[in-house]
C-alpha cells in the first residue's frame, strides 16, 4: 500500500511507533525512525533488519524541539532517498499527576513533546511538502475526546493536537498536504502488560469490543491513512478504540 513512499515516524523505537514503522515497511515504505538515544535507535533499525534483511530502514534521533536539528534530519533523509511523502508524529509522553501536585516542569516536559515537537516537526517539513503535496499524521488520543481523571495536561496537550491536526488538514489543503489523526484507546504497550490482572479486568469490561486494542489496531490506521486510499480524507481525528467510553 506504501510502495515508493518514503516515511518518517517520530518516537518509532518501540510501541506504537514501532509497530507503525513495521507495518509501513510490510508495505513497501522506506522508513526512518526518530527515537531519543542512539542506542535505542539503533537497536530497533537492528532488529527490523533482522527480520526481514530487505527492509529499507534507518534511523535519526534529533531532538524534536530544536528546527535545525529537525531540518538537517530531514535534508539527511531527502539526500539518501529523495523525497519525504508522510510525517507521523507519533513521539509523546503521558501524564497522570493530581492537578494539585502538578509542577511548571511536568507541564513543560508534557507540552514540549506532545504539542510543541509535532508542531515543530510539521513546521519544518512543510516548506518541503508545499512544493509537492504530502501527508502528515498525528497519534492523538480517546482522552482527547473524553478527558481523564488526573493527569490534566495529557488530555489537554492531545487537544492541542487535533486542533493543530484540523486547522493545519484547512490550511494546507491546498497545497496537497493531507493532516489527520488517529486517537487510540487502551493499547496493549509494554505499560499495560504490566499492568495486574484486577485493574485490566474492569477496564475490558468497559469496551463493548470486549478487549484491550493491539498496536496493529492502530498501526493499521496509520496505513490507511497514509496511503493514497485516503486520498479525499483530511482533518479528521480517527479513533481506534472499540468504542471505549462511548
Ligand atoms: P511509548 O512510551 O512506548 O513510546 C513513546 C515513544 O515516544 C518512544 O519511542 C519514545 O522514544 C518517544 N519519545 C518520548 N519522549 C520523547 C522525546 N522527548 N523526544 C523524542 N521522542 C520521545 O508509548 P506508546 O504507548 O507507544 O505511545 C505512542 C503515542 O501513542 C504517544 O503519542 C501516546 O500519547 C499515544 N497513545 C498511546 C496509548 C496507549 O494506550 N499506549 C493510547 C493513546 C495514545
Amino acid at each position: 500500500m506504501l510502495q515508493g513512499k518514503v516515511a518518517i515516524v517520530t518516537g518509532g523505537t518501540r510501541g506504537i511507533g514501532y509497530e507503525i514503522v513495521h507495518k509501513f515497511l510490510e508495505n513497501k515504505a522506506k522508513v526512518i525512525l526518530f527515537g531519543t538515544r542512539r542506542e535505542t535507535v539503533e537497536k530497533a533499525v537492528t532488529t527490523l533488519k533482522e527480520e526481514n534483511p530487505s527492509f529499507e530502514v534507518m534511523g535519526l534521533y534529533p531532538n524534536l524541539n530544536r528546527e535545525e536539528e529537525l531540518r538537517a534530519a530531514f535534508e539527511e533523509v531527502i539526500r539518501k532517498y529523495g523525497k519525504i511523502d508522510i510525517l507521523v508524529n507519533n513521539a509523546g509522553v503521558s501524564s497522570k499527576t493530581p492537578f494539585t501536585e502538578y509542577t511548571s516542569e511536568e507541564y513543560d516536559k508534557i507540552m514540549d513533546i506532545n504539542v510543541r515537537a509535532v508542531y515543530m516537526c510539521s513546521r519544518a517539513i512543510v516548506d518541503y511538502m508545499k512544493e509537492r503535496g504530502g501527508v502528515i499524521l498525528n497519534t492523538s488520543s480517546f482522552v482527547s475526546i473524553y478527558g481523564q481523571p488526573s493527569g490534566v495536561m495529557y488530555p489537554a496537550s492531545k487537544y492541542a493536537v487535533n486542533g493543530m491536526t484540523k486547522s493545519l488538514a484547512r490550511e494546507l489543503g491546498k497545497y496537497g498536504i493531507r493532516v489527520n489523526a488517529v486517537a487510540p484507546g487502551i493499547i496493549e504497550t509494554d505499560m499495560v502488560r504490566a499492568l495486574p490482572k484486577e485493574m485490566i479486568d474492569p477496564l475490558v469490561a468497559t469496551i463493548p469490543l470486549g478487549r484491550i486494542g493491539r498496536v496493529e489496531d492502530i498501526a493499521n490506521a496509520f496505513l490507511f491513512l497514509a496511503s493514497d486510499l485516503a486520498s479525499y480524507i483530511t482533518g479528521i481525528v480517527l479513533p481506534v478504540d472499540g468504542a471505549a467510553m462511548n
